[in-house]
This record gives structure tokens, C-alpha cells and sequence, in this order.
């Protein structure tokens, strides 16, 4: 079925920087509109933008002594409310057996990985849908028929500078990365991946803590900040079932969960000579994201001939069917509230805004068990 990328923006609340430098709020939302006022001229007819959701959490909270953000009066969105309506969606999806794909897209300390992972007292969507898909299976099995068997499998990596890397091995780094394959069917995918079993929510916790430690250590080694890297955890759920005529189906869903580098420019960080070309290599992919987004926006307005350079980054390889092809999709895009980046944020607006016109077409993976 063809269907549109689902768009969400999220507004976070103001940080220390910007509460120092007594920003300004320039973001409001109203029912599915998303506004930013210029902060240069604040009188003029502000920007307006429609997305599927949008998700006020920038105020009306409260903080608990266990850290979550409890929701004090109703606008504000909660990370319950952006798993209800984003998360619970994957997981229907990913029950049905159709590829799921989410990514965050925003500048470094907008709130992607606050959405997309969170903390322990505040749990975002990847957490959340473990737990949920684990108390799924349990009740499952309970019903399921002897030999019916439902396997999840974890893989987390790390794309850097155009390399990969796996963050579940143990093992050094491979050097210049692991190598990014075409499978004539399934699509791109990275060869030797490790792919983690695992049995339950608090496994798949334990092994996305062992990816990040591993992240980080890798972002030390390179001398590089993490958020020029684009982290994505693939959980393959399959399910084997004997369907009405006695034979044993295989489904397969692939839910993968991107939360990419920080879309600021290289020369919004100050970056010049040497810097900014490694600047500019380390974005590569995230600048073809840019352009395969723009070239399937015009595909979907009706552009004739356009040509999607898929394969001018790794990012975009590994996102081609997220994109493109076989998957459900669901884009968060976080800014700040703040005036001091209204021009980044305008920018995330921009590409949220185009992200919306991609079609994709997801198909159910079943196919008789090997
Ligand atoms: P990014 O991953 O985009 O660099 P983070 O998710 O790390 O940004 O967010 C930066 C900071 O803002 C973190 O301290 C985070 O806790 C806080 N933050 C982000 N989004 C929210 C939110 N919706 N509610 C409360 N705090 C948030
Ligand atoms: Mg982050």
C-alpha cells in the first residue's frame, strides 16, 4: 500500500545556554500547525507549517523525583503521548510483518535522541517499544500453537565519516568499515553486522547500553563529537506460524531506528580550512539525505525523470527502502524554541515539510518458512 511518510515536529523546553542568553520563544503551535515568528522581525507575518503531529513540550510540565516529565496541564506532550501515537503504529505494523522505519532529524541538542531513546526515568520510543513488543510476545505465546516460534534480533550501528561501524562487537574496528552490500531483493545491507539475540526488554536494554559505551569510545578515538555521527538500531522481528492450511509461514519485520547527526552546517560551527572539508566529508551522508529528500519530493509532485542519488552516501543506502521502498516511515523532526537558532530551525521546518510528500510502499515479509 502506497502511503506518505508521517511527519512529527517536536519543540523542546528552553536549555541552560539559551535561558542564559535570555532567548526568546519563537515557536508556537496550534492544533496541527507548527509557527515560527522571525526573530528579526518579530511583527511580521510568521512562517506556518502543517505536520501530522505536533508536539508541544516545551512548558506545562513538571519534573518528578524520578526525573520523568509529568505533564502539569494538558498541551504539554509527554514522551507517552509521542509513543502512543508514533510507537504504538511500529509495533502494529511490525505485528502485521511491514518493515518499519523512524528517524529523528534536527541540529545537535534539539532533542532527537531524547525522543528516540531518552532516560531511564523519561523512556523514548526505542525503549518503549521493547518493552511493549516483549509483553506483546509474552501474551503471544501463551496462545500460539506448540511449534510457532517468534524470534527478535538486535543490531546496532554507527555511521561515521562514511564508514561503518558495528556497535554490538566486541572486536577493533574494522578498517575503512564494514562493507555495504546490495542484495538484489531485500536491498542494501552492511555485511558481517553482529545480529544480538534477544529475550527480553531488559536484554535489549543491556545491549543498547554496550552499543552506546561502544559509540562513545569510538567518537573518543577519532577526536569527533557523537553527534556527527548517525547512530541506527535495527530490531528484526520474525514470526514462524502454521497458517489455515497447515503450513509453516514465516513473517518478517524490520523496525529501524535512526537518529542521525546534527543537521547544523559546517559553517554555523565556525569550521574553516581543514576543519570544515572534514566538516563536510563527515555530512556527506546527511547533506545526500538532503538531496535524495528534495528529488522524492519533486518525484511526488510530479516531476518527470528525477533521479534519487540513493547511492551517493552509506546513510542513504541503508535508508533506501526507509525512503523509497519497502517500509512504513515515521520522521521526528526536534527544534528549539529558542530565537538565538531560528535559523536552523527554519532549515529542520524546510526538510520536515518536503519529508512529508514521500511516498513509500510497504509490503507484508511473509514467505513459507525455509
Ligand atoms: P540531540 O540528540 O538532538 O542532540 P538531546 O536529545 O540530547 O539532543 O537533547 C538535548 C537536551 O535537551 C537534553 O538535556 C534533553 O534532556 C533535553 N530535552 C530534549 N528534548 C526534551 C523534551 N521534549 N523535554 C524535556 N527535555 C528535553
Ligand atoms: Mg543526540
Amino acid at each position: 500500500m502506497t502511503e506518505t511518510v508521517k511527519v512529527a515536529v517536536r519543540v523542546r523546553p528552553f536549555n541552560s545556554r539559551e535561558i542564559n542568553r535570555n532567548a526568546k520563544l519563537i515557536i508556537e503551535m496550534s492544533g496541527n500547525q507548527t509557527i515560527i515568528k522571525d526573530p528579526e522581525n518579530m511583527k511580521a507575518e510568521p512562517r506556518k507549517f502543517a505536520f501530522d503531529y505536533s508536539y508541544w513540550s516545551h512548558d506545562g510540565f513538571k519534573e518528578r523525583a524520578d526525573g520523568y516529565n509529568e505533564p502539569a496541564s494538558s498541551k504539554y506532550a509527554d514522551q507517552k503521548k509521542v509513543f502512543d501515537d508514533l510507537g504504538r503504529g511500529v509495533l502494529e505494523n511490525a505485528w502485521k510483518g511491514y518493515n518499519c522505519s523512524l528517524f529523528a532529524y534536527g541540529q545537535t541538542g534539539s532533542g532527537k535522541s531524547y525522543s528516540i531513546i531518552g532516560s531511564p526515568g523519561n523512556k523514548g520510543i526505542v525503549p518503549l517499544v521493547g518493552e511493549e513488543l516483549f509483553r506483546g510476545l509474552e501474551e503471544k505465546r501463551k496462545s500460539a500453537a506448540k511449534d510457532a516460534d517468534f524470534q527478535v534480533h538486535l543490531s546496532m550501528m554507527e555511521i561515521y565519516n562514511e564508514q561503518v561501524r558495528d556497535l554490538l562487537s566486541s572486536k577493533a574496528a574494522v578498517k575503512g568499515g564494514l562493507r555495504v552490500r546490495q542484495h538484489p531483493a531485500k536491498g542494501f545491507y552492511v555485511e558481517t553486522l553482529t545480529s544480538s539475540p534477544v529475550n527480553s526488554f531488559s536484554h535489549i536494554e543491556a545491549k543498547m547500553n554496550e552499543g552506546t559505551t561502544n559509540r562513545t569510545i569510538a567518537s573518543t578515538n577519532m577526536n569527533a563529537t557523537s553527534s556527527r555521527a548517525h547512530t541506527i538500531v535495527a530490531m528484526t522481528f520474525t514470526q514462524k506460524e502454521k497458517n489455515e492450511a497447515g503450513q509453516s509461514m514465516t513473517k518478517t519485520s524490520i523496525i529501524n531506528i535512526v537518529d542521525l547527526a546534527g543537521s547544523e552546517r559546517a559553517d554555523s560551527t565556525g569550521a574553516t580550512g581543514d576543519r570544515l572539508k572534514e566538516g563536510s566529508a563527515i555530512n556527506k551522508s546527511l547533506s545526500t539525505l538532503g538531496n535524495c529528500i528534495k528529488a522524492l519530493a519533486d518525484m511526488a509532485g510530479g516531476k518527470k525523470n528525477v533521479l534519487v542519488p540513493f547511492r551517493d552516501s552509506v546513510l542513504t543506502k541503508l535508508l533506501n527502502n526507509a525512503l523509497g521502498g519497502n517500509s512504513k516511515t515515521v520522521m521526528v523532526a526536534a527544534l528549539s524554541p529558542a530565537d538565538i537558532n531560528y535559523e536552523e530551525t527554519l532549515s529542520t521546518l524546510k526538510f520536515a515539510d518536503r519529508a512529508k510528500a514521500i511516498k513509500t510502499s510497504a509490503v507484508i515479509n511473509e514467505s513459507p518458512t525455509d
